[in-house]
Protein backbone atom coordinates (compact mmCIF):
# COMPACT_ATOMS: atom_id res chain seq x y z
CA UNK A 1 0.00 0.00 0.00
CA UNK A 2 1.22 3.40 -0.76
CA UNK A 3 0.04 6.17 1.48
CA UNK A 4 0.70 9.42 1.72
CA UNK A 5 0.70 11.25 5.59
CA UNK A 6 0.19 14.85 6.20
CA UNK A 7 -0.35 16.67 9.37
CA UNK A 8 1.06 20.45 10.33
CA UNK A 9 4.27 19.88 12.04
CA UNK A 10 3.72 18.68 16.03
CA UNK A 11 0.14 17.47 14.62
CA UNK A 12 1.49 13.95 15.72
CA UNK A 13 2.53 12.67 12.22
CA UNK A 14 6.21 11.01 12.88
CA UNK A 15 4.30 8.95 15.90
CA UNK A 16 1.55 8.21 13.81
CA UNK A 17 3.95 7.25 11.06
CA UNK A 18 5.50 5.01 13.15
CA UNK A 19 2.36 2.60 13.90
CA UNK A 20 1.30 2.44 10.67
CA UNK A 21 5.12 1.20 9.48
CA UNK A 22 4.76 -1.27 12.01
CA UNK A 23 1.14 -1.94 11.11
CA UNK A 24 1.37 -2.24 7.40
CA UNK A 25 5.26 -3.53 7.33
CA UNK A 26 5.99 -0.70 4.86
CA UNK A 27 9.09 1.95 5.37
CA UNK A 28 8.58 5.11 6.78
CA UNK A 29 10.44 7.38 4.36
CA UNK A 30 10.84 11.33 6.58
CA UNK A 31 12.29 13.88 3.93
CA UNK A 32 12.93 15.58 7.08
CA UNK A 33 14.95 12.63 8.40
CA UNK A 34 16.83 12.25 5.72
CA UNK A 35 17.91 15.72 5.40
CA UNK A 36 18.88 15.35 9.10
CA UNK A 37 20.73 12.41 8.74
CA UNK A 38 22.75 14.33 5.69
CA UNK A 39 23.60 17.25 7.88
CA UNK A 40 24.72 15.07 11.13
CA UNK A 41 26.85 12.62 8.25
CA UNK A 42 28.58 16.05 6.81
CA UNK A 43 27.50 15.20 2.98
CA UNK A 44 27.13 17.60 0.03
CA UNK A 45 23.26 17.32 0.71
CA UNK A 46 23.33 18.04 3.70
CA UNK A 47 25.19 20.86 3.28
CA UNK A 48 23.28 22.49 0.64
CA UNK A 49 20.18 21.62 2.63
CA UNK A 50 20.71 23.36 6.23
CA UNK A 51 20.55 26.78 5.26
CA UNK A 52 17.18 26.09 4.24
CA UNK A 53 16.26 24.19 7.43
CA UNK A 54 17.56 26.35 9.84
CA UNK A 55 14.84 29.01 8.48
CA UNK A 56 12.49 26.34 8.76
CA UNK A 57 12.03 27.12 4.45
CA UNK A 58 11.50 24.46 2.31
CA UNK A 59 14.81 22.85 0.59
CA UNK A 60 14.46 23.70 -3.38
CA UNK A 61 12.49 20.78 -5.21
CA UNK A 62 15.25 20.57 -7.62
CA UNK A 63 17.49 18.75 -4.59
CA UNK A 64 14.13 17.16 -3.02
CA UNK A 65 12.05 16.03 -5.57
CA UNK A 66 15.07 13.38 -7.20
CA UNK A 67 16.07 13.03 -3.92
CA UNK A 68 12.52 11.05 -2.76
CA UNK A 69 11.85 9.27 -6.29
CA UNK A 70 15.32 7.97 -5.94
CA UNK A 71 13.97 6.55 -2.56
CA UNK A 72 11.44 4.94 -3.74
CA UNK A 73 13.15 3.04 -6.03
CA UNK A 74 14.86 0.89 -3.29
CA UNK A 75 13.98 -2.81 -3.28
CA UNK A 76 12.11 -1.84 0.24
CA UNK A 77 9.65 0.24 -1.45
CA UNK A 78 8.26 -2.66 -3.77
CA UNK A 79 5.35 -3.59 -1.32
CA UNK A 80 4.06 -0.25 -0.47
CA UNK A 81 5.88 3.18 1.21
CA UNK A 82 4.47 6.09 3.61
CA UNK A 83 5.61 8.93 2.68
CA UNK A 84 6.01 11.59 5.28
CA UNK A 85 7.15 15.45 4.90
CA UNK A 86 6.44 15.09 1.00
CA UNK A 87 4.89 16.32 -1.13
CA UNK A 88 4.90 19.60 0.32
CA UNK A 89 3.82 22.07 -1.93
CA UNK A 90 1.79 22.00 -5.33
CA UNK A 91 5.32 21.03 -7.58
CA UNK A 92 6.24 18.25 -5.39
CA UNK A 93 2.85 16.65 -5.64
CA UNK A 94 2.68 17.02 -9.38
CA UNK A 95 6.32 15.42 -9.62
CA UNK A 96 4.99 12.82 -7.68
CA UNK A 97 1.99 12.07 -9.68
CA UNK A 98 3.93 11.57 -13.06
CA UNK A 99 6.64 9.83 -11.52
CA UNK A 100 4.62 7.06 -9.87
CA UNK A 101 1.80 7.43 -13.13
CA UNK A 102 5.43 6.82 -15.54
CA UNK A 103 5.77 3.73 -13.19
CA UNK A 104 2.36 2.46 -13.04
CA UNK A 105 2.01 3.11 -9.30
CA UNK A 106 -0.44 5.21 -7.67
CA UNK A 107 -0.85 6.94 -4.33
CA UNK A 108 -3.58 4.28 -2.45
CA UNK A 109 -4.26 6.05 0.69
CA UNK A 110 -4.12 9.98 1.86
CA UNK A 111 -3.68 10.33 5.81
CA UNK A 112 -4.43 13.85 7.02
CA UNK A 113 -4.34 14.59 10.65
CA UNK A 114 -6.23 18.19 11.23
CA UNK A 115 -4.93 20.38 13.97
CA UNK A 116 -4.98 24.45 14.72
CA UNK A 117 -1.48 26.34 14.63
CA UNK A 118 -1.53 27.26 18.00
CA UNK A 119 -1.40 24.01 19.32
CA UNK A 120 1.16 22.24 17.22
CA UNK A 121 3.24 25.06 17.82
CA UNK A 122 3.27 24.17 21.38
CA UNK A 123 3.64 20.61 20.74
CA UNK A 124 6.85 21.24 18.44
CA UNK A 125 8.25 22.96 20.58
CA UNK A 126 7.81 20.08 23.88
CA UNK A 127 9.68 17.89 21.29
CA UNK A 128 12.52 15.76 22.29
CA UNK A 129 14.50 13.43 19.39
CA UNK A 130 15.84 10.42 20.81
CA UNK A 131 19.76 10.17 19.10
CA UNK A 132 19.48 6.40 19.20
CA UNK A 133 15.97 6.51 16.93
CA UNK A 134 14.39 9.37 15.62
CA UNK A 135 11.48 7.19 14.92
CA UNK A 136 10.81 6.99 19.34
CA UNK A 137 8.59 10.01 20.06
CA UNK A 138 9.18 12.09 22.75
CA UNK A 139 7.08 15.22 24.11
CA UNK A 140 7.50 17.14 27.34
CA UNK A 141 4.23 18.75 26.29
CA UNK A 142 2.16 15.74 25.54
CA UNK A 143 1.54 12.97 28.79
CA UNK A 144 0.89 9.92 26.77
CA UNK A 145 4.83 10.63 25.16
CA UNK A 146 6.66 12.51 27.87
CA UNK A 147 9.93 11.07 28.13
CA UNK A 148 11.31 9.29 31.03
CA UNK A 149 13.13 11.88 33.00
CA UNK A 150 15.60 13.30 30.76
CA UNK A 151 15.83 10.29 28.78
CA UNK A 152 13.76 8.45 25.55
CA UNK A 153 10.66 6.49 26.97
CA UNK A 154 11.32 3.74 24.36
CA UNK A 155 15.38 3.07 24.86
CA UNK A 156 16.37 5.59 27.77
CA UNK A 157 19.04 6.81 24.67
CA UNK A 158 20.01 10.24 25.18
CA UNK A 159 17.04 13.35 24.36
CA UNK A 160 17.93 16.14 21.98
CA UNK A 161 15.36 19.20 20.29
CA UNK A 162 16.27 20.18 17.05
CA UNK A 163 16.95 23.60 16.35
CA UNK A 164 13.98 24.72 14.40
CA UNK A 165 11.81 23.19 16.66
CA UNK A 166 12.42 26.17 19.38
CA UNK A 167 12.78 29.27 16.87
CA UNK A 168 9.37 30.80 16.64
CA UNK A 169 9.66 32.24 13.30
CA UNK A 170 10.80 28.70 11.91
CA UNK A 171 8.12 27.23 13.42
CA UNK A 172 5.82 30.21 11.65
CA UNK A 173 7.36 30.04 8.79
CA UNK A 174 6.62 25.63 8.32
CA UNK A 175 3.35 26.32 9.24
CA UNK A 176 2.70 29.44 7.07
CA UNK A 177 4.29 26.88 3.98
CA UNK A 178 1.52 23.87 5.36
CA UNK A 179 -1.28 26.06 5.44
CA UNK A 180 -0.63 27.52 2.13
CA UNK A 181 -3.66 26.65 -0.17
CA UNK A 182 -2.35 28.55 -3.63
CA UNK A 183 1.27 26.85 -3.54
CA UNK A 184 1.61 25.15 -0.16
CA UNK A 185 1.17 21.75 1.20
CA UNK A 186 -2.56 22.79 1.37
CA UNK A 187 -2.66 22.71 -2.50
CA UNK A 188 -0.53 19.43 -2.33
CA UNK A 189 -3.46 18.01 -0.30
CA UNK A 190 -5.96 19.33 -2.17
CA UNK A 191 -4.32 17.80 -5.59
CA UNK A 192 -4.62 14.35 -4.24
CA UNK A 193 -8.42 15.04 -2.81
CA UNK A 194 -9.21 16.19 -6.62
CA UNK A 195 -7.70 12.98 -8.03
CA UNK A 196 -9.69 11.10 -5.33
CA UNK A 197 -12.60 12.73 -6.34
CA UNK A 198 -12.43 12.49 -10.18
CA UNK A 199 -10.84 9.39 -9.93
CA UNK A 200 -11.91 6.94 -6.64
CA UNK A 201 -8.25 7.17 -5.78
CA UNK A 202 -6.74 7.80 -3.63
CA UNK A 203 -8.53 6.72 -0.04
CA UNK A 204 -9.13 9.79 2.04
CA UNK A 205 -8.57 9.15 5.94
CA UNK A 206 -9.09 12.24 7.68
CA UNK A 207 -8.45 12.73 11.56
CA UNK A 208 -8.36 14.84 14.29
CA UNK A 209 -5.57 16.02 15.69
CA UNK A 210 -6.60 17.68 19.15
CA UNK A 211 -7.16 13.70 19.96
CA UNK A 212 -4.87 11.86 22.26
CA UNK A 213 -2.37 9.84 20.30
CA UNK A 214 -3.91 6.55 21.40
CA UNK A 215 -7.05 7.53 20.27
CA UNK A 216 -5.84 8.90 16.85
CA UNK A 217 -3.99 5.94 16.15
CA UNK A 218 -7.33 4.16 17.00
CA UNK A 219 -9.80 5.79 14.83
CA UNK A 220 -6.99 5.72 11.81
CA UNK A 221 -6.48 1.79 12.24
CA UNK A 222 -10.19 1.28 11.89
CA UNK A 223 -10.20 3.54 9.22
CA UNK A 224 -7.86 1.71 7.41
CA UNK A 225 -9.01 -1.65 7.99
CA UNK A 226 -12.47 -0.38 6.46
CA UNK A 227 -10.91 0.65 3.43
P1 LIG B 1 10.35 18.08 9.10
O1 LIG B 1 11.25 17.12 9.81
O2 LIG B 1 9.31 17.38 8.28
O3 LIG B 1 9.80 19.12 10.01
O4 LIG B 1 11.30 18.85 8.03
C1 LIG B 1 12.33 19.68 8.48
C2 LIG B 1 12.77 20.58 7.36
O5 LIG B 1 13.29 19.80 6.27
C3 LIG B 1 11.69 21.45 6.74
O6 LIG B 1 11.42 22.63 7.49
C4 LIG B 1 12.32 21.76 5.38
O7 LIG B 1 13.34 22.75 5.51
C5 LIG B 1 12.99 20.44 5.03
N1 LIG B 1 12.06 19.58 4.27
C6 LIG B 1 11.44 18.45 4.72
N2 LIG B 1 10.66 17.93 3.77
C7 LIG B 1 10.77 18.74 2.70
C8 LIG B 1 10.19 18.76 1.40
N3 LIG B 1 9.30 17.82 1.01
N4 LIG B 1 10.54 19.76 0.55
C9 LIG B 1 11.41 20.70 0.92
N5 LIG B 1 11.98 20.77 2.13
C10 LIG B 1 11.67 19.80 3.01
Amino acid sequence: MNILLFGPNGSGKGTQGAIIKEKQGVPHIETGVIFRENISGGTELGEKARAYIDKGELVPDEITIPMVLDRLKKPDCISGWLLDGFPRNLAQAVSLNKALDNEGMSVDVLIEINLDREIAKKRIMGRRICVNDNNHPNNINIEAIKPNGDRCRICGGLLKTREDDQDESAIDKRHEIYFDSKQGTMAAINFFKDLSENNGSPSVIELDGKKGVGEVTDELMKKLADL
